[in-house]
This record gives C-alpha cells, sequence and structure tokens, in this order.
C-alpha cells in the first residue's frame, strides 16, 4: 500500500502535469521576435505606430493572469516586425524550438511574430518540427497601447493553448482573435482588422475564449503530414532559392525569365484561376523545367487550390494543392534539400488537399 502511494505520488510530481489535478503547472516558453504585439503608438496619430518596440519580459508583464496557468519564461529571439522575417531566422528559431524540447527544458511553446508573415514562420516550423508538444503563434493587429489592443488577449489564449493536452500532436497553431487554425491553412485576410486570419479552405479548427480551447474537428485536424524535414540537417546556409512570380491579364515573361537567370532553384507561380498564366509565362515554365528548374503552378485565388487535373498540363509541372503562393514557396524550398524529382515533390504537395 505504502508503495502503491509512493508510485502514485512520484507519478504526480514528475510527469509534465497537464489538465485536471495537475500539482505542477505547464511550462511554457515564450520566444518573442517582434511585430505589433509588441508595437507602441505615439499619440497624436494614433494609427500611427512602431512594431517590435516591447521586449519578451514586457510583453509577459502586461498578463500577469497567464502565470496563473503555466510557468513562463521568455526568450527574446530577435525583435523586429515581420515584414523584414528572414529563412535565416526561420532555421534558428526551429532550432531553439528543437534544443528546448529536446532537452525537456518546456513542455509548450508560444511565439510572439508580427501578423504580415506570421503564417509563413508558423507554416516552415511545422514542417521541420518534429515534436508533438504544442507551439502556438500569436500576434496582434493593434499595437500594445492602443485603446482595445488586441495583443493581451492573444497572448493569454496562446498561452492556454500551449498549456492544453489538446494542442499536443496536432502541429504548429496560430491563435488570433478567438480562433485556432493549422499552420498550413491559416493566412491574413485583412491588412488592419482584428479579426484578420482565416483559413478559406477549411474555416477555423477551433475557438479559444478566455483561455478555454474548443477544436471543431479535433481528430481530422489531428497532424497527420508525414512529410518532415530535419532541422538538424538542415544545413546553416541559406535554402534552395525559390521566388515567387504572380500572373495577370497580359503578364509578360520578363520576370520569369529574370529569375530562372538569375539561378532559381524554383518558381512559384501565383496563377489566375487554377493554376493558370499567359502564353509568355507558360513557354518560360515549360523552357525552365526542361532545364532542371522546379515550378509550382499555385493559384492567386483564395479558396479552391489547384489539383492535378490543370488546363494545359505539361511534363514536370507541380501543382500546389491548397497550399498558397506563399506556403507552395516554403514546401518547395525545403523539399528541394531532399529530391528534384518533380513527382516525389508532387507527393509532398499532395499531403495538403
Ligand atoms: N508589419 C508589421 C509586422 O508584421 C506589423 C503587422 C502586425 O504585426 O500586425 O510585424
Amino acid at each position: 500500500m505504502k508503495k502503491y502511494i509512493l508510485t502514485v505520488l512520484g507519478m504526480l510530481c514528475l510527469s509534465p502535469v497537464w489538465g485536471q489535478g495537475q500539482v505542477t503547472k505547464p511550462r511554457i516558453t515564450i520566444i518573442a521576435t517582434g511585430g505589433t504585439i509588441a508595437g507602441i503608438a505615439a499619440p497624436p496619430a494614433e494609427n500611427a505606430y512602431t512594431p517590435a518596440q516591447l521586449t519578451v519580459e514586457t510583453l509577459i508583464r502586461q498578463v500577469p493572469q497567464i502565470n496563473n496557468k503555466a510557468s513562463v519564461k521568455g526568450i527574446q529571439l530577435c525583435n523586429i516586425a515581420s515584414q523584414y522575417m528572414t529563412p535565416r531566422i526561420w532555421i534558428r528559431l526551429a532550432r531553439v524550438v528543437d534544443s528546448l524540447f529536446s532537452g525537456d527544458h518546456c513542455d509548450g511553446i508560444v511565439v510572439t511574430h508580427g501578423t504580415d508573415t506570421m503564417e509563413e514562420t508558423a507554416f516552415f516550423l511545422d514542417l521541420v518540427n518534429s515534436h508533438e508538444n504544442p507551439v502556438v503563434f500569436t500576434g496582434s493587429m493593434r499595437p500594445s497601447n492602443s485603446p482595445g489592443a488586441d495583443g493581451p488577449a492573444n497572448l493569454y489564449n496562446a498561452v492556454c493553448l500551449a498549456a492544453d493536452r489538446v494542442a499536443v500532436g496536432k502541429g504548429v497553431l496560430v491563435v488570433m482573435n478567438d480562433h485556432i487554425f493549422s499552420a498550413s491553412g491559416v493566412t491574413k485576410t485583412h491588412t488592419v482588422n482584428p479579426q484578420a486570419f482565416e483559413n478559406p479552405n477549411r474555416g477555423p479548427m477551433g475557438t479559444i475564449r478566455g483561455g478555454i480551447a474548443s477544436l471543431y474537428y479535433p481528430l481530422c485536424e489531428k497532424n497527420v503530414v508525414d512529410e518532415r524535414f530535419s532541422i538538424r540537417e538542415l544545413a546553416n546556409t541559406d535554402l534552395p532559392r525559390v521566388d515567387i512570380v504572380l500572373s495577370y491579364a497580359g503578364a509578360t515573361s520578363l520576370l520569369f525569365d529574370a529569375l530562372v537567370e538569375n539561378g532559381a532553384d524554383g518558381i512559384v507561380i501565383a496563377g489566375v484561376g487554377h493554376g493558370n498564366y499567359s502564353y509568355q509565362i507558360e513557354n518560360s515554365a515549360k523552357k525552365a523545367v526542361q532545364n532542371g528548374v522546379a515550378v509550382v503552378r499555385a493559384t492567386r485565388v483564395l479558396q479552391g487550390g489547384v489539383s492535378s487535373d490543370t488546363e494545359n498540363p505539361f511534363e514536370g509541372q507541380i501543382v500546389s494543392r491548397s497550399l498558397s503562393p506563399q506556403k507552395a514557396r516554403i514546401l518547395l524550398m525545403l523539399a528541394l534539400t531532399v529530391s528534384h524529382e518533380p513527382d516525389t515533390i508532387q507527393r509532398m504537395f499532395d499531403q495538403y488537399p
């Protein structure tokens, strides 16, 4: 009996304790990168503000309620507006996340980030993160000192979700304005309104209000993507170069050709409709593929994606499936670190139907 009691006590003390009856709070690390959530408006021009001013310590101090939910630590990875985010910083972030989880330094991670490119960093991390622990991105649309600042509520929700068992094994998540999204599906759809994020193809995965999460379809959205890229194997040097070309009525191939001439490893075409583009771009795309450049047919249209039954298909084309051009670019950059074979790369995209 005594042995049994000791064993139960031992389990309670040693296991990362989640949910009801917990003895210790989940350990959450907040990795801050900048953005409007760390921004300050300067009166009298209250709509104008400077992003990336506050440190992670100040962000944590501004939301004391998170300490009731988790034992919180902060890391300042960088402090930038997210239009200045780069693949090199993505790699640094992914290495920090890997070492925090591998060394059992925390149970979950929140990344604060500017909203402009949050979906890109979140998707990159989703593709290279091999850990089941929750990772939740958040930010804000209004600076920290504006009336109705949305940062504190978003940070509170993000910490609560990262501390919640429901987020285990779901891949990288994004929490904004009480909605929970998958990193692969989420995109920014409004330039200034606090309701700025959507998943145009599938809607949000769930809601989180006052720190209480409920997922609409937890099983379907469990992270089922097989393809993972090892952050440990990625070199510290630059990733393959992939750029995006937009198509529109009368688009010439000038930009496409310039990218090929300047050594692009891959090009994503943000096409019109179901991944279509002008004659000029079509001719250049075919030539580029013959010369070993990977070309992905994506679309500038928000819903529906591009499946393999495109108009005028050509040998070696890759289609983006449900990934937006900016997400297709990231998958292609990583894909090209392991293969240049269009069929192999297409199978990676097929995981996002
Ligand atoms: N452009 C800034 C950034 O992405 C501000 C946008 C925001 O964070 O809402 O960091």
